[in-house]
């Protein structure tokens, strides 16, 4: 991976919320008005501050938040916010902000992508899922009726301005459900980035601002590079669903009770083990893959799932065409591929692997 390429002008990466008022300006914020869409959360800590300082900058600045939580990530919300900007006039100039995680960005960016036929976006991510992952490559949507991102568009921002310092108030539980993300950039592109996530785990558990400056950075690029050439998922991009196709199963299994990222860790610890099984890891880096979840507070085992159930789950995952699973596996850590020949069998086998018994 070439990191020398500069970001593309539309992803900033700073510690503060000062350069804010600037990007703005150079989106005529003074001729438009701007909405901040927040989580009821989020508000609190971020969002007044934000409100107040952009507030000089804008035609009118108005915020509107929703309840936190992904089950209020549906059109109800959606429908609320087109109601918000209707009574506050917002035509098709004005602009919207998503301040939040990665439920507010998918939101917001779905709002945006329809009201009037589309309004500009920016995403101001504030999980360490939204900043690595989520704010990047344009997927927007709402679950619907029990299926995760049923309905959405792909569609741009105009800027993703990444703060770091917010990653401060996090929980361990999402911080660290974001790190598996981080992890899985590593594992399916860049070995580098991988050793070094290893290197520099004190700093990380730190969340010191220059570690998470540099991680957010090479996480989004990851990211970037690979949505760049696959934009609307007609091939690659699909590597970046490494770990997520047992991790959705296991997600709906436990009814959403685990984070995201920790079922992801779970996934990721389960395709490793069938690239091993397919004799393309040895056995050796699939122990050391597996492990290195332990450190960053990330699960590789559970109780309580049946195999067979996540099978059947696993396979009515959108992600399956024809009934064959486009699984993501690891040449070696850095490479990923997609596989179709993964078996029933194989994830059977993979499911009783992270699964605990005493
Ligand atoms: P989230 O947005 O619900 O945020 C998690 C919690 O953290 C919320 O309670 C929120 O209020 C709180 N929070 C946010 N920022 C905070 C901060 N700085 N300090 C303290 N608390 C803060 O969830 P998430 O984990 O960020 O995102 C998960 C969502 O992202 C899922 O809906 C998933 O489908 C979606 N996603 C989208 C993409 C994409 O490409 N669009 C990729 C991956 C995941
Ligand atoms: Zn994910």
């Amino acid at each position: 991976i070439n990191y020398d390429k500069k970001p593309c002008y539309d992803i900033l990466f700073t510690a503060s919320f000062e350069d804010l008022p600037e990007e703005l300006l150079k989106l005529d914020s003074k001729d438009r008005k701007v909405c901040i869409i927040t989580d009821s959360h989020v508000e609190s800590l971020y969002g007044t501050e934000l409100l107040d300082r952009i507030t000089p900058f804008c035609l009118k600045a108005v915020m509107y938040a929703f309840p936190a939580g992904e089950e209020n990530k549906t059109l109800d919300t959606v429908r609320d916010i087109y109601r918000f900007l209707i009574e506050e006039k917002f035509n098709r100039k004005d602009l919207l902000i998503a301040l939040g995680g990665g439920v507010t960005g998918d939101i917001t960016g779905y709002a945006a992508a329809t009201y009037l036929r589309g309004v500009d976006f920016i995403q101001i991510p504030t999980t360490l899922l939204a900043q690595c992952d989520s704010s990047i490559g344009g997927k927007t949507g709402v679950d619907f009726e029990g299926y995760k991102n049923m309905v959405g568009a792909f569609y741009m921002p105009k800027l993703v301005y990444m703060n770091v310092s917010v990653l401060g108030t996090l929980d361990d539980r999402q911080f660290y459900g974001g790190f598996a993300e981080v992890m899985k950039h590593g594992l399916i592109k860049d070995s580098n980035f991988y050793e070094w996530l290893l290197d520099k785990m004190y700093e990380i558990h730190e969340r010191n601002p220059e570690t998470m400056l540099e991680m957010v950075q090479k996480s989004c690029l990851i990211k970037k590079l690979v949505v760049e050439k696959d934009p609307t998922e007609k091939g690659d991009r699909a590597l970046l669903n490494f770990g997520h196709t047992i991790g959705h199963a296991i997600e709906k299994a436990k009814n959403f009770n685990m984070t995201h990222g920790e079922c992801v860790a779970l996934g990721c610890v389960a395709a490793a083990y069938i690239s091993w099984k397919h004799e393309w890891l040895s056995m050796e880096e699939y122990y050391e893959i597996r492990d290195m979840f332990v450190p960053f507070n990330l699960p590789i085992t559970i109780e309580d799932i049946d195999p067979a159930e996540i099978l059947t789950l696993t396979k009515s995952d959108k992600k399956a065409e024809n009934g064959s699973i486009k699984f993501v596996l690891l040449k070696k850590v850095g490479k990923a591929v997609i596989d179709r020949n993964v078996t029933d069998d194989d994830i059977l086998n993979a499911v009783k692997e992270i699964l605990y018994v005493e």
